[in-house]
């Protein structure tokens, strides 16, 4: 298969994935794909239709058809650094911890996988695009021409996140939000549909303790070849 322009960047929570490729996007002239953006837009909607998978747990099929019915009326806009959800912006709604208590388990499910990875795939279809998710290398982006797996340490990731927390004016615990942070690598790692994985071949980078200029600076090199990824 053909590579296709697209530099698919794999990491669990927290690596920082979204604030650079935000950049390398912006550096490449490429359009920016934030697939957990989506993913937390979903969770959102099926909360607010009273059907999150915590909700209806119990419900069996049930439960099941009504995130289906709920999926299916779901409108998502994208534009870089933003999401709208059925028309109205969703960027701040996304990012609560609500959302992220049930949000392993909504991308669990593989009929919203399958939703999602179709919309993503549209997305490469109108040019070269800077993706970022836990399958975009492994599933959603197979062929994509450059590859990586960007990581960090979970208490970076979790300082990292706590102060995202505090810019929205909310004060948590390190420690919760590393508990938090741990049971969601947990689901998002073992989980049966496209579980977070290394891509073969992809470029690893830990950013534990750089810069986002320096991570910046070495995708830039891997993207213009200036680095063989080893
Ligand atoms: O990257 P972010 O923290 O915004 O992702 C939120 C959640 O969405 C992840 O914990 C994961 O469960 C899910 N996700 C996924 N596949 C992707 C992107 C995100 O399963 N490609």
């Amino acid at each position: 298969m053909a590579p296709t322009d697209v530099v698919a960047i794999d990491g669990p929570s927290g690596a920082g994935k979204s604030t650079v490729a935000r950049l390398l996007a912006q550096r490449l002239g490429f359009a920016f794909l934030d697939t957990g953006a989506m993913y937390r837009a979903i969770t959102l909607h099926f909360l607010r239709h009273g059907c999150a998978p915590a909700m209806v747990a119990g419900e069996s099929d049930r439960g099941e058809a009504r995130m289906r019915a709920a999926l299916a009326t779901a409108s998502l806009e994208l534009a870089p650094g933003r999401i709208a959800l059925d028309g109205v912006d969703v960027s701040a709604d996304i990012r609560t911890r609500d959302v992220e208590a049930q949000v392993s388990a909504v991308a669990a499910l593989p009929f919203v996988r399958a939703a999602m990875g179709d919309l993503q795939r549209q997305v490469a279809r109108s040019g070269p695009v800077v993706a970022e998710g836990r399958d975009m290398g492994s599933v959603v982006f197979p062929s994509a021409r450059w590859k990586v797996y960007l990581d960090a340490a979970p208490e970076e990731r979790a300082r990292r996140r706590c102060q995202d927390f505090a810019r929205q004016g909310r004060q948590v615990s390190e420690a919760d939000v590393l508990a938090e942070i741990l049971q969601r690598d947990r689901l998002d790692s073992t989980r049966a549909a496209a579980p977070l994985v290394r891509s073969a071949g992809a470029l690893y980078l830990d950013s534990t303790g750089l810069p986002t200029e320096t991570v910046l600076g070495r995708l830039l090199a891997f993207v213009r070849g200036e680095a063989d990824g080893a």
